[in-house]
């Protein structure tokens, strides 16, 4: 078992979990309500109760590196179910942002599929499903993913051949750059 140095908590990491998120995390007194209620909890490496507890403890690597926080499907039932009201899944969705901007995406896979969703929203206004799968295939090689689910999304108009046409895609594609700005402007600060 990985011992953890609680002598030395990354006291900055604590403080913009909690700006990023708006959540007080040293309010959760490990009740462990929303591992209870997590149904990913099965597959998680490091369990949301004690990923709060992590985040608490100021240990940044063992939380960024963990590959929980991409497993994680934001169905709100930790958040739901936390007696303190805490927004345990939007803690989550800020630790996976961090995660990528530190450089660990310790499910490729997953980071995968959520760079081609984006590029995809960016480039077309809302997701272009053929596009996201081309793109997703191309990142990750895995060509029989998800193949079998073709023959009933078809029919049902789920893959269309062409970009849907939508109006204003352009300013979609402005909020994307107004990002990027502005985490440009932020690292030369
Ligand atoms: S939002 Fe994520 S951590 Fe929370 S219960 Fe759902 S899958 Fe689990
Ligand atoms: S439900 Fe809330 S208080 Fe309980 S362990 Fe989870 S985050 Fe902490």
């Amino acid at each position: 078992m990985e011992t953890i140095p609680l002598n030395s908590p990354d006291k900055e990491f604590i403080r913009e979990v909690q700006e990023r998120s708006g959540q007080n995390v040293l309010t959760c007194y490990q009740c462990g309500n929303c591992t209870a209620g997590c149904p990913y909890n099965f597959a998680y490496d490091i369990s949301v109760s004690r990923v709060m507890r992590l985040v608490q403890l100021g240990q940044r690597e063992a939380v960024l590196k963990s590959h929980s926080i991409w497993l994680c499907a934001s169905c709100q039932s930790c958040t739901t179910r936390c007696p303190n009201n805490i927004d345990v899944a939007k803690i989550m969705d800020v630790l996976r942002h961090m995660a990528r901007e530190a450089g660990y995406a310790t499910e490729r896979n997953i980071k995968a599929f959520g760079d081609a969703f984006l590029e995809s929203v960016e480039k077309h206004g809302r997701v272009y499903e053929l596009g996201v799968t081309a793109s997703y295939v191309c990142k990750t090689g895995r060509f029989w993913t998800d193949i079998d689910l073709a023959p009933a999304m078809l029919p049902k108009n789920k893959l269309s051949i062409k970009p849907h046409e939508i109006r204003g895609k352009e300013h979609v594609s402005e909020i994307f750059k107004r990002f990027r700005e502005r985490d440009i402007a932020k690292e030369n600060r």
